[in-house]
Parts: structure tokens; C-alpha cells; sequence
């Protein structure tokens, strides 16, 4: 992006429908991980300036939530028609932050737009429930807002996973602070001001940019009752943790190590091109990324062919960068430590050249055959565009490698056989299953949400069980007099 293009040189926060500038002791460079070069100057706010946001969204809480869900869900008619208008530049703005290729920026605003069109849905789903119990007596549960909530954000999808929560929160009248990740924050405040547009009151939502101590301010504030988190699991159990000790509601998203079972009989071309799709979109920066194929039996002819398409896949042209110079490096790393244990690499991604981007942060498609259980890279998290390949014999051995996991996300399954596909289903120990889909993640109405170390929490972040966690039950039992009408009439 050319200087004079930044359209944000400074972050800023954005409280009560204006941005404001934070006093802060220090700044982060926000840089392009595709060039290496500062994009944004970012003031690392503290836990003052989150007071005065969470103030502005109590003051806007009364007249947000006795608006008639109605009315509030025309606001988001709007905006779904503007993140539509301005979808060219909303995709290059991810693309310049997070590193990954224009078409997965504009796929990831796509997705914004389908979670816009659910939230539009709400008000046919959250109609209550009433009932006559007894003679004359009527219980009723009615959906109410929680009050002023908090949704903290990942790097890997900057302008997707605002809109995880956003929209359905809003929706529910509820008021929130959404706390972006500092390496991506520019997407967010994008996001602010097209809400604006679309007729968002002041102060419905409120974003702070910082880092950890922002974080914890939220899950210490008094006045927020709700905290939504995604990140990696180490930071999902703090967050957990401290929310919920301070009587908060919460949810929070963690990392994912997600198996992808190769059976003999799965269509070797189909599956060759979904597990490379899988384990590289996005540079492999996704918590649906299938990292880890567990080969059952002679699959030897479906490995030859993944590994052709993984070498279709070239940095810098459809394969974007990977987040930071440490995520590089750490990325490298888990190769290296997996090569020296013994694996085999049979393509090796490590250091590639990207012609004119050549201080940007990438790694090209790595596939690793011959990786044991007890290697790091089976287990851990690595978050690039590696794929570790475990040999068994059986699938049930495949089922307790993938059940071993601390994690679970996502699991998959290729197969042309419907039964085999339906054990594997009901085995696996994860929250999102794919048969013949190397990235099972759920289309609104249904929810996302993982299982294990994966997830942390009771609802899942999106669709109809987000409603659950954005609201609260009000019970009204009534009881009128019939009489009394007949005394007033005479
Ligand atoms: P991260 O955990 O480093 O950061 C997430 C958020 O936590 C950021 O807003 C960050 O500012 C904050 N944070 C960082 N360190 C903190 C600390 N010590 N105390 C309090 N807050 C802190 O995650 P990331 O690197 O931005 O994102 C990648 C991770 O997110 C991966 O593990 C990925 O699997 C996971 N992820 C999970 C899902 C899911 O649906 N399960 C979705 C997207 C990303």
C-alpha cells in the first residue's frame, strides 16, 4: 500500500460513534507482512480508555435495547448492502494487513456478508415462547439483552471474526467493546464507520486497540457482563479463567490441530486437492486448517498427487504471507525440528524467494511424510502451510491419534464409503466433522465451535447458539382477575 493510500497512519479508538486518540505509554508498528513495511503507527491503549468506551456503551444501552428488534435489525440491512459496496476495498485493506492473497481477503468479507444476512434473521428466531399453565395463568420467556458485552479478536481473519459477534450481539440489543488484534486493527475500524453509515447509534459499539492489558481490563471490568474470545488455547483458558472468575459469561475459541483421516478408497484426485487446499489457505493460518493427514493403508498414490498440487500453490501468487517474522521463523522451526527427528519432506517450503516482496514474511506449502505421534509437530499448533503425514494400518489406530489430541476443532475424513464415514463421525473427537471436506466449517444458520482445548465455554460463537449466549431468559408468569372487567363495565 503507497503512503498517501493509508487511510488510517494512526489507530485510533472509537468511542461514542467518534475516534478518538488515546494517551499511551507505548506504540506498536503495525506492519504489512506481505512487504515487511509500516502500514499504521498503534497507541497501545490502557485500561482508562476502555472505562470511557464502556462507559459509552452503558449510556447507549437504555435506548438500544427498547428499540424494537425490528427496527435495530434495519441497521444491519444497511450495512450488509455497504460491506457489499465496499467490498474492493474492505478486501485490500485484509489483504495489506494479514499477509494472506486478495481473493481468500475477499472470501473472508464474504463471509462477513452471510453473518450479516443471519444476524438479519434474528427477529424470526428469537420470538419467545408462551404458554396458559393453568386457568387463567400464562408463563411467557421473553429474550433479553445482556447489557454492554466484549468480543477480543485474532489475527488471522481481521475483518470475519468481528463479525462473529458483532452483528448477532447488536441484533439481540446488546452494546459492545470489540478489542481487535493489535497486528490487524485497521479492518475493525473500517467496520466502525461503514455501522455508522449504515445508522448505528453512537456508543452501540466501542473499539479499543491494545494488547494484554486491555485483555485483562475487559475480563476485570464490573460493567461488562459478557466476554467472547478468539485466539490460541494458551490465552483462550487466561481469558477464560479470568472472566468467568469475575462472574462473566463467556466463551472463548482456542487453537486447533485438525486430522485429516486418508482412507484407501477416497477419490485420489478430490482428495489430493482438498487436503492441499486445506492445509494451505491462508498460509495454513486458519483454526480450520487440516495440519495433520492420517494416512489409513496404501495411500501412497493419493500423497504423490497432494504433494503435485501443494507445488501448484507458490508464494506470492496464490499462497499469501504468514503473519510476522517470528511466525516465520517459528514455522521453519517445527520443519526443521521434524526433519532432524527423522520425518521426511517431501516438499520443503522453507525460505522462499517472492520476487519484489522479498523482506515479506512467507513459507511455500511443506508436506512431511513419515511423522510419529510423539514429534511436536504432530501435536502442536504450528499455523503455516505444513502438513504432517502419520502412517497406521488401521482406522481405528487413525481414531486414537486423532482422539490422543489436547485439541478439537475439526476433523475430516476421506472416504467413499458411507459407513465408514459415519464411524469416523461419531468417533472423532471434534466439534466440526468433514466427510470429503478438508474445511467443515458450518454455513449460517448452523453454529462454529470446537470441542476439547478447542473451545472453552457452553454456546458456540455464531448462529442459533449465539442467541443463547447474547441474551438472558426473562420468566413472566401472570395471573388477571376476570371479574374485574365486569366490575369496571357496570
Ligand atoms: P492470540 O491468542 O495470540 O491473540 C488473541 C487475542 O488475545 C488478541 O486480541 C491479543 O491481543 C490477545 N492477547 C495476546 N496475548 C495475551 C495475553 N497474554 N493476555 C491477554 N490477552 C492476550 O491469538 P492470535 O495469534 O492472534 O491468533 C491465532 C490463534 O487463534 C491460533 O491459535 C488459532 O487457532 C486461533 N483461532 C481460533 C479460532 C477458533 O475458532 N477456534 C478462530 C481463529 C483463530
Amino acid at each position: 500500500m503507497e503512503a498517501e493510500t493509508v487511510k488510517y497512519p494512526v489507530v485510533r479508538n472509537y468511542v461514542a460513534g467518534q475516534f478518538v486518540d488515546t494517551e499511551a505509554a507505548n506504540t506498536l508498528a503495525v506492519e504489512s507482512p506481505l512487504t515487511g513495511e509500516v502500514l499504521a503507527e498503534m497507541p497501545l491503549s490502557g485500561a482508562a480508555a476502555l472505562d470511557t468506551a464502556v462507559q459509552a456503551a452503558k449510556a447507549a444501552f437504555p435506548a438500544w435495547s427498547t428499540t424494537p428488534i425490528k427496527e435495530r435489525v434495519q441497521v444491519f440491512y444497511r450495512y450488509k448492502t455497504l460491506l457489499e459496496q465496499h467490498m474492493a476495498e474492505l478486501s485490500e485493506l485484509v489483504h495489506q494487513e494479514n499477509g494472506k492473497t486478495l481473493d481468500e481477503a475477499r472470501a473472508e468479507v464474504e463471509k462477513a456478508i452471510e453473518l450479516t444476512e443471519f444476524a438479519c434473521s434474528l427477529p424470526q428466531l428469537v420470538a419467545g415462547e408462551v404458554m396458559e399453565v393453568s386457568k387463567g395463568v400464562e408463563c411467557r420467556i421473553e429474550k433479553r439483552p445482556l447489557g454492554v458485552v466484549a468480543s477480543i479478536a485474532p489475527f488471522n481473519f481481521p475483518n470475519m471474526v468481528p463479525h462473529w459477534t458483532i452483528p448477532n450481539a447488536l441484533v439481540l440489543g446488546n452494546c459492545m467493546i470489540l478489542k481487535p488484534s493489535e497486528l490487524v486493527p485497521l479492518s475493525a475500524m473500517r467496520i466502525a464507520e461503514l455501522l455508522k453509515e449504515a445508522g448505528l447509534p453512537d456508543g452501540v459499539l466501542n473499539v479499543v486497540n491494545g494488547d494484554k492489558e486491555i485483555v485483562e481490563a475487559i475480563c476485570d471490568h464490573p460493567s461488562i457482563q459478557a466476554v467472547s474470545f478468539v485466539g490460541s488455547t494458551r490465552i483462550a483458558q487466561v481469558v477464560y479463567r479470568r472472566a468467568t472468575s469475575n462472574l462473566k459469561r463467556c466463551v472463548a475459541l482456542g487453537g486447533a490441530k485438525n486430522h485429516l483421516l486418508v482412507l484407501p478408497d477416497a477419490h485420489a484426485d478430490m482428495t489430493a486437492s482438498n487436503v492441499a487446499a486445506s492445509m494451505s489457505g491462508c498460509a495454513g493460518q486458519r483454526c480450520m486448517a487440516g495440519s495433520a493427514m492420517v494416512a489409513v493403508g496404501s495411500v501412497d498414490h493419493i500423497i504423490s498427487k497432494l504433494v503435485e498440487e501443494a507445488r501448484k500453490i507458490v508464494p506470492g501468487q496464490n499462497l499469501g504471507s504468514v503473519i510476522s517474522r517470528q511466525a516465520k521463523e517459528r514455522i521453519e522451526r517445527y520443519i526443521t525440528e521434524a526433519e532432524q527427528a527423522g520425518a521426511k519432506v517431501l516438499l520443503d517450503g522453507r525460505n522462499p524467494t517472492v520476487a519484489g516482496n522479498e523482506n515479506g514474511y512467507y513459507v511455500g506449502p511443506t508436506v512431511i511424510d513419515y511423522v510419529t505421534p510423539d514429534m511436536a509437530i504432530a501435536s502442536e499448533e504450528v499455523f503455516g502451510p505444513v502438513l504432517a503425514i502419520m502412517r497406521t494400518n488401521t482406522l481405528d489406530e487413525a481414531l486414537s491419534i486423532e482422539n490422543a489430541s489436547n485439541y478439537g476443532n475439526a476433523a475430516a475424513v476421506f472416504t467413499q464409503s458411507g459407513g465408514l464415514a459415519r464411524h469416523v463421525m461419531e468417533q472423532a473427537s471434534a466439534g466440526m466433522i468433514g466427510v470429503n471436506i478438508g474445511v467443515p466449517v458450518p454455513r449460517e444458520p448452523f453454529s462454529f465451535g470446537g470441542w476439547n482445548e478447542s473451545k472453552f465455554g457452553a454456546c458456540d460463537i455464531t448462529g442459533k447458539s449465539s442467541i443463547e449466549f447474547w441474551t438472558q431468559m426473562k420468566k413472566v408468569t401472570t395471573k388477571w382477575n376476570p371479574e374485574s372487567r365486569t366490575n369496571w363495565m357496570s
